[in-house]
């Protein structure tokens, strides 16, 4: 047997299980821009499935930014942001999300998965501990669990036994982490309350606001801005560009003195590529749209608004969320993928979350509403959900 043979007969078992219990992925090919009509598997169908929330990933601006970036710059950034991958689009981009967000500074990442990594990293150390909603993204997890502080978890927005842990007798650093809008719920973390807890303990708070930002606050600026809680009680603000911003990236804001500590220490900061210049220049395209064109975050809170009263009057008990993150629970993976697989046969694709995406006995369908859906596509989803929602519970 050779070192591949092995490799693969284990490999094999392990593909065998996820099978067995509903868990096994699959990628879809799309073809054609993002938007609410999508060309997938050679099928053309109405999703809900994007993190595209403006409805500006296949917005014409930000490509037409991005090919007059290409133009001047190339496609290529050549190296990390400490050698020369760092240009005037990306120091343009730090300032613009910096003054979006209310913060002093702002420092661009290459993703969020990396920004969340290199923020707990550098904040934490060995002696220290970290807290996190048992509910955080997985890259505050991994994070959490790949640091060298204690990882502690709390049960999901359950103050009461944060405070418990915050006030055992600990000698290093705390740093309470939290999703600000929980990605696969859509709930809103009590942020007022996590700040109170933090200066009473003298921990310190980090908050992810990647389904916040663009959608929520006066001019989209984020959970904070909609909860008025000023930027010096959260001081430690992640944001991410893939989801409303509709194009590629993330950024850290804060004090000025927060980002000089990262960009000494932030390993996911320092170690790597910085993004391509015409990545940031559709992104300051992007954020002026999302800025300025109110209406569509406008239009898509009238759209959330209309989806939960249409589920509501056809018996779909969608989670509660005012975002538009509207999960129906469903518990057993394979019936999630189930009524996912019946909604694509009629060409509606809403994606079945099983775990480790969630927790065990909550695999759900995760709806996710664009400013670019229209009023009847929402009708069609609850119409189609509901024939088939009762069928599986008969
Ligand atoms: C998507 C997401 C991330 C990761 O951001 P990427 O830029 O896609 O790596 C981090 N945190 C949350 C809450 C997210 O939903």
């Amino acid at each position: 047997m050779t070192g591949a043979d092995r490799l693969d007969r284990d490999l094999e078992a392990l593909l065998r299980r996820r099978l067995e219990r509903g868990l096994y992925r699959r990628r879809r090919v799309v073809s054609g821009p993002q938007g609410p009509h999508l060309r997938v598997d050679g099928r053309d169908c109405l999703g809900f499935c994007s993190n595209d929330y403006l409805g500006l990933a296949g917005h014409p601006g930000p490509a037409a930014a991005m090919r007059e970036a290409a133009r001047r710059y190339g496609a290529g950034s050549g190296a990390a942001h400490l050698i020369v991958g760092h240009t005037a689009e990306h120091g343009a981009l730090e300032e613009e999300l910096a003054a979006w967000t209310g913060r002093p500074r702002a420092l661009l990442f290459s993703t969020g998965y990396m920004a969340n990594m290199g923020v707990i990293n550098a904040l934490v150390a060995e002696g220290d501990r970290v807290l996190e909603d048992r509910l955080n993204h997985a890259s505050l997890l991994d994070g959490g669990w790949l640091c060298r502080a204690r990882m502690q978890r709390y049960p999901h927005v359950d103050l009461s036994a944060l405070e418990r842990e915050l006030a055992a007798p600990d000698a290093g650093r705390s740093l309470i982490v939290t999703d600000a809008v929980f990605s696969m719920d859509g709930d809103i973390a009590p942020l007022g309350a996590l700040a109170d807890l933090s200066d009473r303990y003298g921990a310190d708070l980090m908050i992810d606001d990647a389904h916040g930002l663009g959608v929520l606050g006066p001019g989209g600026a984020g959970t904070p801005a909609e909860l008025g809680i000023c930027w010096q009680r959260l001081p430690i603000y992640v944001g991410t560009l893939g989801k409303a911003l509709g194009t590629f990236g993330a950024f850290v804001a804060g004090s000025n003195t927060l980002i000089e500590a990262l960009i000494q220490r932030a390993r996911t900061y320092v170690f790597t590529t910085a993004p391509p210049a015409p990545v940031a220049a559709a992104t300051r395209a992007a954020l002026r749209l999302a800025r300025e064109e109110s209406w569509r975050r406008e239009r898509l809170a009238r759209l959330v608004t209309r989806l939960r009263h249409e589920a509501d009057r056809a018996g779909l008990p969608l989670a509660p969320s005012r975002t538009p993150v509207q999960p129906l629970l469903i518990g057993d993976p394979r019936e999630a993928l189930r009524l996912s697989e019946a909604l694509l046969q009629e060409g509606i694709l809403v994606p079945a979350i099983r775990p480790p995406t969630v927790p065990a006995g909550t695999a759900r369908l995760r709806i996710t509403l664009s400013a670019a859906h229209e009023p009847g596509d929402i009708d069609r989803l609850v119409e189609t959900l509901a024939r088939h929602y009762r069928r599986s519970a008969a």
